[in-house]
Formats: structure tokens, C-alpha cells, sequence
């Protein structure tokens, strides 16, 4: 990157990010257009040992039930968008779902995300009931859900019948980027109303984006981060954009590995507390993706809980993983790999640290 940003003048920005300092504009620039090798390894240690500080060694993992891929939506990147005919669509009954956490808890798991496209047919009378269930066979696991964008009435009751987190990536904070990314039923204003009303219901909530996504700029970015400064989200999920082979966005180069674990590097700084997964993004363009998220600042990692037949279903990029380290029932390889760098896989709902 960029040589000219001088030795001193980045240092002085580092600095003030991790002394918790509101960072300007001009000095997230400076961070992110500076980024070389060396300083990128000067992030990560001083975001790793930050991490240790509040959550030690401890890996939290979700396990991701991925329960359906219809979706009303046309998201330009995702695999499973509405207008991409060849997908081949599927969804899990309440039964398969709770059969799911049942395995998930056997192998370790108390938090269960359900994860899926907006599919009409689990409206919030469904979700609602699903939610209850799981909340009674399992009271003691933190149940996230990650199903888009709903009103108020919708989160609450699903708040009520016992839902504890809720992921949406807000996917871009800049109005010009997110026209780019969707299409014009969907608005970052409707995103960023969501997830300020997941914050006031008092949900822990999860923002988010991917790095490289087509028309991502460091302007974009700081948007980004600024963003995240402002709403204070107790999770951030972060991953690479990689392509679908059956979207428009087919041809656009994947998001890069290097930029990803710096961004998981400056989240952590500018959210000490933040649970931040190495994402299966991570994983998937880099075999050992996950391991480098957890050295670059990250303590969540997110097993495939979904019936094995619909995993590969489920396929919002080309190559999405999952066998081996990213499957649960695979968790010992995982537990292994994660005791190799000096981290420990926990049984623990992991929930944010309040001060
Ligand atoms: N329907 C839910 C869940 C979306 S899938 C929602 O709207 O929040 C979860 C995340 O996968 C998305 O938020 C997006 O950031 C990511 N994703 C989608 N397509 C992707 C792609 N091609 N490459 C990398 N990540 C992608």
C-alpha cells in the first residue's frame, strides 16, 4: 500500500484507536491506505492481546442453522437471491430445526443461529412458534436469529418468545455503495431503522459487512467503521465478498484475506468488547482463514449445524465450505486446530461482556 504515509504519523493514529480515541476521517484513512505487512502484524498482536484481556483464550461457537434459502429479496451478490432460477430451494421444518439443536447441544453448542433467506412462508407466527420451542427444550442456550429486515411488532414478539441476538449486517453504511449492491426495494435507511430498533428491544445485535464487495472504496469503509462506532453493536460479522457464479456480480474479484484480517484487527480495537466471528467466508478462501481471523482479533467461530443434505444448498458464494473444520459434528478437528494457536474452543453461550 501506500509508503508515503510516514512511520509517525500512522503510529499516532494506531495509537489513538487503541487508546479509544474518536478517530476523524482523515485519520481512518491513514490507517487503512497505510496498511503494509508490518503494521497489519502490529494491529493484530495489539488487537489479539485486547481480546485476551476481556475474553482470554475462550473461542465462543454458534452453531448456524442455515433453515431456509427461499428468499423474497435481490441482493445483486447473494446466491440465493430471488431472481437466480437455478437455485435449488429448500427449507427445514420446525422438526428438522429442533432435531438440529438437539445434535448441536449434544456436540457442545448453547447458542443456536438461525440463519435464512426472507422466506415468506416463516412468517412471524412460525418464527414465533420456533423460537418458543426452542426456548423450552433448550432454556438455558442463547437462541440468535438472522432472518432480514421486519418491523418492530415483529422483532418484539420474537424478543418475547425468547429470542436473545439478532444478526443483520448492515452490509454497507454508504447510500451510493448500498444502491449498488441492491435493488431499489431495498434502502439502507430501512437496514439502519432495523437495526436501531434490534438495539432499543435490547437485543444483542450484529452488524456487519463484506470487505471488497464491487464498489467498496476506504471512503466506504470509513463509512463503515463509523458507523459501527456509532451504533455499538455487540457482534460484527465481517467476511470477504466472493463471488456466486449466478449473479450479476459473477465476474467481480473476490474480497482479499490481507484487508479482511486488518478490518478484524481495527473492529476489535474500536469495539474491545465486540464478538467477532472468523466467518466462513474467511474460511473459504483460505484454508486456514479461520485461524488467521482468530490471530488478527476475532473469538467467534459459527460451525454448520444444517442437515448435511441442504448444506450445500445453502450456497449464497461459489465454494462455501462445509465439511471438516466448518461442519459441527467435524468440531474436534476445530478444537484442534484452534489448541494449535493457543486458543481454547468453549461450552458457554458466550454472550457479550458488559462492563
Ligand atoms: N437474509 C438475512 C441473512 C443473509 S445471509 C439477512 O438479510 O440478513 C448472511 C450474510 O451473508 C449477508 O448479510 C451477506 O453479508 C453475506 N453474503 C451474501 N452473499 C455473499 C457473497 N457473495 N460473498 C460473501 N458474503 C455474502
Amino acid at each position: 500500500m501506500d509508503q508515503k504515509i510516514r512511520e509517525e504519523v500512522f503510529q499516532a493514529c494506531a495509537e489513538d484507536l487503541c487508546r479509544g480515541r474518536h478517530l476523524s476521517r482523515d485519520q481512518w484513512r491513514i490507517l487503512l491506505e497505510g496498511r503494509t505487512r508490518e503494521r497489519a502484524e502490529q494491529m493484530a498482536k495489539k488487537a489479539s492481546a485486547l481480546r485476551d484481556r476481556i475474553y482470554g483464550k475462550r473461542i465462543f461457537i454458534r452453531g448456524l442453522i442455515e433453515f431456509t434459502n427461499y428468499c423474497r429479496n435481490d441482493c445483486y451478490y447473494c446466491g440465493i437471491r430471488k431472481s437466480n432460477k437455478k437455485a435449488s430451494r429448500y427449507r427445514l421444518s420446525k422438526d428438522e430445526i429442533l432435531e438440529c439443536c438437539r445434535a448441536g447441544y449434544r456436540l457442545g453448542f448453547r447458542t443456536f443461529v438461525l440463519q435464512g433467506g426472507e422466506d415468506p412462508y416463516y412468517n412471524d407466527q412460525r418464527i414465533t412458534e420456533l423460537v418458543k420451542e426452542i426456548r423450552k427444550e433448550f432454556p438455558h442456550c442463547a437462541i440468535t436469529l438472522s432472518i432480514g429486515e421486519k418491523e418492530r411488532e415483529s422483532y418484539e414478539a420474537f424478543k418475547k418468545a425468547g429470542a436473545d441476538r439478532y444478526l443483520l449486517r448492515h452490509e454497507t453504511a454508504n447510500e451510493e455503495h448500498y444502491r449498488k449492491l441492491h435493488p431499489k426495494e431495498l434502502s439502507l435507511s430501512h437496514r439502519i431503522r432495523c437495526l436501531e430498533t434490534l438495539k432499543s428491544l435490547e437485543y444483542q445485535t450484529g452488524a456487519g459487512f463484506m470487505t471488497g464487495s464491487p464498489g467498496q472504496t476506504v471512503e466506504t469503509l470509513i463509512d463503515d467503521l463509523e458507523f459501527l462506532e456509532r451504533l455499538q453493536p455487540e457482534m460484527a460479522g465481517i467476511g470477504p465478498f466472493i463471488p456466486h457464479h449466478d449473479t450479476p456480480f459473477k465476474e467481480e474479484p473476490q474480497g482479499d484475506l490481507e484487508l479482511t484480517l486488518y478490518l478484524l484487527s481495527l473492529i476489535r480495537l474500536l469495539l474491545p468488547r465486540v464478538l467477532l466471528p472468523a466467518t466462513t467466508a474467511l474460511g473459504t478462501i483460505d484454508p486456514r482463514g479461520r485461524e488467521k481471523g482468530i490471530l488478527a482479533g476475532a473469538n467467534v467461530v459459527m460451525p454448520n449445524l444444517s442437515p448435511e443434505n441442504v448444506r450445500e444448498k445453502y450456497l449464497l458464494y461459489d465454494n462455501k465450505i462445509h465439511t471438516g473444520k466448518e461442519a459441527a459434528e467435524c468440531l474436534d478437528l476445530l478444537k484442534k486446530s484452534m489448541k494449535e494457536i493457543g486458543y481454547e474452543i468453549v461450552t458457554d453461550r458466550g454472550d457479550f461482556l458488559r462492563k
